[in-house]
């Protein structure tokens, strides 16, 4: 039996401060089993027991993970004093839960992000030892277009401006397009390993090109749901979260 404290459950499901649900209770506005209670700090079973505040139906889960396409122009932080974040995108129902992005994006990356409250799962994806592969889409510009030799560069390792050289990572070249001023546009995917800061720019950069569009499209086992636009986001499903354990 999964049992939690009355104001730690309507406080986690984002009824409020504890202060503020305790107060609730006095008022009671909540009931369990249909009857009023009074000790905000009584033992209920989340699974069994019928809670509701002000009538509605308290739906307690301790955990929440969602895939995000991530839009440009957010940035992958819970909060921030001048820019908008991912959270800000969220449901209130769904950001009472806490959830915090799981590995960041940059401000102008889109794609893939998960977003979830829980911290072991997101430590495992995490981990640098864990070499967890993510894919990227990436859209590169410069006086050449991206060839064999930038495959073998970056399946060898590339040196980064700070000096250190990248893991084995596998380039993909999509499409290429010479333009008649010379500059030259690839789309390539691109799997790396490690998640340096700006690692996909910097590898990009070290082989004199510029990456101009970015977005992730898959961490591990989870793929970014083509039907989702850009700023949406949804539940994972149970396999995919079966994937992730
Ligand atoms: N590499 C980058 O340069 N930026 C990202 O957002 C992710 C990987």
């Amino acid at each position: 039996v999964r049992t939690i404290r009355l104001d730690k459950m309507l406080s986690h499901m984002g009824y409020g401060t504890r202060s503020e649900v305790r107060k609730a209770v006095k008022q009671g506005l909540v009931t369990v089993d249909g009857r009023p209670v009074k000790d905000s700090g009584m033992a209920v079973d989340a699974g069994t027991q019928d809670v509701r505040f002000g009538g509605e139906r308290v739906l307690y889960r301790e955990f929440i993970y969602l895939m995000m396409n991530k839009p440009p122009g957010v940035i992958s932080a819970t909060e921030d004093a001048r820019e908008r974040t991912v959270v800000d995108l969220l449901s209130p129902a769904d950001a009472a839960l806490q959830p915090f992005p799981a590995g960041r994006l940059d401000k102008d990356t889109e794609g893939l992000l998960l977003l979830t409250n829980d911290g072991q799962l997101a430590h495992r994806l995490l981990s640098p030892r864990k070499h967890v592969p993510k894919t990227y889409e990436a859209k590169v510009a410069g006086s050449r277009t991206v060839g064999d030799a930038d495959v073998q560069a970056f399946a060898a390792g590339v040196k980064l401006d700070d000096g250190y050289v990248t893991m084995p990572a596998e380039l993909e070249v999509k499409e290429t397009d010479e333009g008649p001023d010379g500059r030259a546009i690839s789309v390539v995917r691109l799997t790396i390993r490690e998640g340096k800061y700006h690692q996909v720019k910097r590898m990009f950069e070290a082989v004199g090109l510029k990456v101009v569009h970015l977005r992730r499209l898959s961490m591990g086992p989870l793929v970014l749901d083509a039907s989702l636009a850009p700023g949406d986001y949804r539940e994972l499903t149970e396999k995919e979260l079966r994937l992730l354990q």
